[in-house]
């Protein structure tokens, strides 16, 4: 028997606060009942109801490779025939950690856990270990999972739900973090230049895709690096979502133009790895240099565990899928986004709707307004301060065109290597009357 959609959030909602178990998927910034999905193939999601959808969330960014994709189902269901958990090491693990590495050599050492939240959390536990320090330095707009230290102005449903941070972190770890505006290296400068001394490490979205895309302007990484050494802090380079979807070798490697280590153009201390590194399981890393990284129990004093990290069927999709993510995958993926990204903005302006579409590699999103349309988003407060109302028309009319957008003006479009011309032109064929919508 089918169930709509509605009868299932009504039910969600007697069992599960607000019905969800991530907040963005509640749709509470765009209104309307969240889509239950009950299967997912290639570039295409099926909700409960049995109607099917043109996928641009793709699990929120792991699906790099489409759905269920077979030679992943495959060594998913292989793996779970030898055993769903061991509390063991495996050498599946090994492999990943080596695959890791291969892609971003600067990650000598890898520890892999469960979560995005999981690496960032340890990746400052880590940090505050290894130089004795207490602060740590985010941007606002930026955000790194839902750890106590990293919830400050951050991106993604604390972006969607309009919240400063999250009640419960208490006065004591909120004032462990220092907010500073995105993009702006004076105001990282003059926090370096007040707290120098205490100060264990900065964080950053790689490029940052959760107040909506923010490219970083030239050189700023590169300067985090330089500020960040002079300070002796260690600068921890967030690529949960960038990392192996934006290239072989994530943002660092496009950035960098080089996956070799040393020569690089810059050198972050840590990196912080999820949603790809996983293919859709529950896999997630960070990695570094053998010097900082082997603080980690039980080599030195800085305790992390899990009792399912590196789980034997996680690690197996992950595998299969970076092993699978060739050079023709990501070549496929930035030719469907330039194409779908070139598409939406023609959209927007022939409906006469101001707005700008900003790039990181073969991420995008869309800013409504003309103060986003004349001067781009370079911060969170600009991000903030665009026409959001307009997206929620947009998303609507996608949504009854049979188009699954992300349910947040404030979070990046995600393509696959399975968005094929069909499903880019069923996409293509819904613009305009979305940007009709969002005009109006
Ligand atoms: N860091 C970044 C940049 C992210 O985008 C996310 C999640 O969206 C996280 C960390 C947290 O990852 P997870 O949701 O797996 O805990």
């Amino acid at each position: 028997m089918t169930l709509s959609n509605h009868d299932a959030f009504v039910r969600a909602q007697d069992a599960i606060p607000g019905g969800v178990n991530s907040p963005v998927r509640a749709y509470g910034s765009v209104g309307g009942d969240p889509r239950f999905l009950a299967s997912a193939r290639g570039a295409y999601v099926t909700d409960v109801a049995g109607r099917e959808y043109v996928d641009l969330v793709c699990s929120w960014g792991p699906a790099l490779l489409g759905h269920a994709h077979p030679e992943v189902v495959a060594a998913v269901q292989e793996a779970a025939t030898r055993g769903l958990s061991f509390g063991a090491p495996t050498v599946g693990e090994v492999e990943l950690a080596e695959e890791i590495r291969r892609r971003v050599p600067l990650t000598e050492r890898v520890r892999l856990v469960s979560t995005g939240t999981e690496a960032t959390m340890t990746a400052i536990r880590l940090a505050r270990g290894v130089t004795g320090r207490d602060l740590v330095v985010k941007f606002a707009g930026c955000y790194h999972g839902h750890g106590d230290a990293l919830l400050a102005d951050a991106g993604s449903g604390v972006a969607t739900l309009a919240l400063p941070g999250s009640a419960g972190v208490t006065a004591a770890t909120a004032g462990e973090t220092i907010v500073v505006p995105y993009g702006d290296l004076s105001s990282v400068e003059a926090a370096f230049a007040q707290h120098g001394p205490r100060i264990a490490a900065l964080i950053t979205e790689a490029a940052p895709a959760n107040m909506g895309i923010v490219t970083p302007p030239d050189g700023f990484n590169a300067g985090l690096r330089r500020i960040t050494r002079e300070h002796g802090a260690l600068l921890i380079f967030d690529e949960v979502l960038t990392g192996f979807r934006v290239g072989p070798s994530g943002w660092w490697g496009l950035e960098t133009g080089s996956a070799s280590g040393p020569d690089a153009a810059y050198d972050p201390d840590l990196f912080t790895f999820g949603k790809v590194v996983g293919g859709g399981m529950p896999v997630a890393a960070l990695g570094g240099s053998a010097a900082v990284m082997d603080h980690l129990a039980p080599l030195g004093p800085v305790y992390q565990a899990g009792t399912l990290s590196g789980n034997p069927v996680a690690v197996a999709a992950g595998l299969a899928t970076l092993r699978l993510a060739d050079a023709g995958v990501y070549a496929h993926v930035d030719a469907a986004a330039a194409r779908l990204s070139a598409a939406v903005g023609a959209a927007l302006d022939d409906a006469g709707v101001p707005h700008v579409v900003q790039h990181a590699g073969n991420l995008f999103s869309v800013f409504f307004g003309e103060a986003a349309a004349r001067h781009g988003v370079r911060t969170y407060a600009d991000a903030k301060a665009q026409d959001a109302f307009r997206y929620t028309a947009f998303f609507h009319s996608m949504l009854d065109s049979g188009v699954n957008l992300p349910p947040s003006v404030f979070e990046a479009w995600f393509l696959s290597a399975a968005h094929d011309d069909a499903a880019l032109e069923r996409i293509e064929a819904a613009l305009p009357r979305a940007a009709r919508a969002a005009a109006s």
